[in-house]
């Protein structure tokens, strides 16, 4: 079936058709101030998809022109994070700072045509004379200096004759249009700060909507492809392009942000929470940055599939995290093996079944793809299984163990319950039970016995214990993602460590980044900060089904 295209590729060809373009080139370009979150993987994921499709480049390019909120450290995040979706930038990585020589030559340019100039204006008065969506607003009065007087200003400006605020640069457009980003919009300020790249050579520095369409012409981008919140800058963008004559227009169009529903993805938002402590880092797994989502166990095949279902559009809209967590589970389902893991563990001890003795059961490590083999199990007299898995006074369809009742273990025996010990408080310390030889799972079995229960365990003597984590939404849902003084209303039970799980003896052995199913209980990942070797910790990725509650 012929998948329809959408509208940017529709342009794109019409383009190509026409003549316009004979390649196609495309960019990302981050400003270094955070780390990527789940929309910035959507308009990385397109980009480069375009330039894939067509044959084209793609370009990595740090948008670093703003001293103020940048850092190496973001610079080196974005790139981990922009080459583990995939998008391969190859030998082109760029910042927008290496062209800030050709951005000054492209001011001269606009400052010579009469097309910029100086003003001595603060930030409040230009604010001021700007006017508003009804009214025009008001000539500067310095938009009358001469060339020379400019050219002048200007050099002084670069040669730190002024302090921050003192003067700015401005392009002459039009003070009257109905688009208030055409009324003489600033592109040069002044600011005595040192920028992460060119140390002190600068003390002026281009505004974004300057510095943008600029940087996508130097590099020969052919489609700049951004958020609809930019849309209304698009004649900007244009005239810029065009008044500065640059040699290779590139065109931009703009798509829909992808929007979470009950999530928090804004940079700022996200760091707030990086910074107030609320969270263990730009990568806490509860998070929606780029870093957290790996670290939570999430995939890049399950991203850019999300993105895919997400669709790319003009029509703004929200997406479920439903939709994400379905992404994953499809793509570990198949993959990854399942293996036994008791997160609330109670002993079972099996009366009857002789003391000392080992068996190893065969196990299939994933039924629905025999690809992935299977392995022995250890089985012996007592065993661990969920709290959860047992009741003393069960309701009515209730399966799992109870006294008198029969289940199945899992690759193993059925078994029994025949009692409980209690401590002296009335907590159940371990369950007993029998189990039945001719019951053993597999080839052997010679019973024609029907149990409705099966429950998991593993094996006392050689399960290892571990720490595993279960997230919930960091918002609570019932109250919405902001409260009114814009914080983050926190979900008090967004974490809960399982710090005495036991598990198969050879998930002792994960390291960084494995994953697996822990049967019944969900699709874990090993930490890659906090798992030691021999002392792995498993992060949940995302229970087995989307109704799951913790317990
Ligand atoms: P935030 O909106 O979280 O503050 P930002 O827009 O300030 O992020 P930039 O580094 O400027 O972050 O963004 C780089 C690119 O990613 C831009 O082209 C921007 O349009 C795009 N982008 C940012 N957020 C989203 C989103 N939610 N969906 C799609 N693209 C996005
Ligand atoms: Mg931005």
């Amino acid at each position: 079936m012929e998948q329809s295209r959408h509208f940017i590729e529709q342009e794109i060809d019409k383009d190509l058709a026409e003549g316009v373009y004979e390649g196609v080139k495309t960019r990302f370009p981050p400003e270094p101030n955070g780390y990527l979150h789940i929309g910035h993987a959507k308009s990385i994921i397109l980009n480069y998809g375009m330039a894939e499709e067509y044959g084209g480049k793609f370009n990595l390019r740090f948008d670093d022109t703003n001293p103020t909120k940048e850092k190496p450290e973001f610079v080196e995040s974005i790139k981990e994070d922009v080459a583990w979706l995939g998008a391969d930038w190859e030998d082109r990585l760029f910042f927008a700072s290496n062209y800030f020589d050709q951005m000054y030559e492209y001011a001269l340019v606009l400052v010579r045509k009469g097309k910029a100039y100086v003003s001595d204006l603060s930030a409040d008065q230009i604010r001021e004379y700007r006017g508003t969506l009804t009214e025009p607003g008001r000539d500067d009065p310095y938009r009358t200096r001469t060339i020379e007087e400019n050219l002048r200003l200007f050099q002084e400006m670069k040669e730190g004759k002024y302090g921050d605020g003192e003067k700015v640069l401005r392009a002459r457009i039009d003070m009257a249009s109905p688009n208030i980003n055409m009324r003489d919009p600033v592109i040069y300020r002044i600011a005595h700060m040192a920028h992460h790249n060119t140390g002190d050579k600068w003390c002026i520095y281009p505004m974004y909507d300057f510095a943008h369409p600029l940087e996508d012409a130097i590099e020969g981008i052919t489609h700049s492809l951004c958020t609809l919140e930019f849309e209304d800058h698009r004649p900007l963008y244009n005239w810029f392009v065009k008044e500065c004559e640059c040699p290779h227009p590139p065109r931009q169009i703009e798509f829909a942000k992808l929007y979470l529903n009950n999530v928090v993805t804004g940079k700022r938002y996200i760091k707030k929470l990086v910074e107030d402590g609320t969270v263990d880092g730009w990568d806490d797994p509860r998070l929606v940055s780029i870093a957290g989502l790996r670290r939570r166990g999430y995939t890049p095949e399950s991203i850019r599939h999300f993105v895919e279902l997400c669709g790319i559009s003009k029509a703004q809209s929200t997406a479920e995290m439903g939709m994400l967590e379905y992404c994953i589970r499809e793509d570990l389902k198949p993959g990854v093996r399942r293996l036994m893991a008791v997160l609330n563990p109670v002993k079972l001890i099996i009366d009857n079944y002789p003391e000392g003795k080992t068996e190893l059961l065969d196990a299939l490590n994933n039924p629905e793809n025999e690809e992935l083999g299977s392995r022995k199990v250890s089985f012996s007299r007592e065993l661990y299984i969920e709290r959860e898995d047992f009741m003393e006074n069960p309701p009515k369809k209730y399966f799992r163990l109870f006294p008198g009742n029969e289940v199945r273990l899992m690759h193993a025996y059925f078994v029994t319950c025949t009692g409980v010990d209690k401590d002296e408080d009335g907590n159940i310390t371990c369950i007993h039970c029998t189990y039945d030889p001719d019951t053993k799972q597999g080839p052997e079995f010679r019973s024609d016995k029907k149990v409705k229960g099966t429950i998991h365990w593993v094996n006392a003597e050689d399960a290892v214990k571990v720490t595993a984590r279960l997230y919930e939404n960091i918002v609570d849902e019932e109250k919405g993602v902001y409260d009114e003084e814009g914080n983050v209303n926190l979900n008090p039970n967004s974490l809960k460590v399982c710090d005495s799980c036991y598990v198969e003896k050879e998930l002792g052995e994960a390291v960084a980044f494995d994953r697996f199913q822990f049967v019944r209980n969900g699709y874990f990942v090993a930490d890659p900060k906090d798992s030691m070797p021999g002392a792995p910790v498993f992060n949940r990725i995302v229970s087995l089904k989307s109704s799951f509650k913790l317990s």
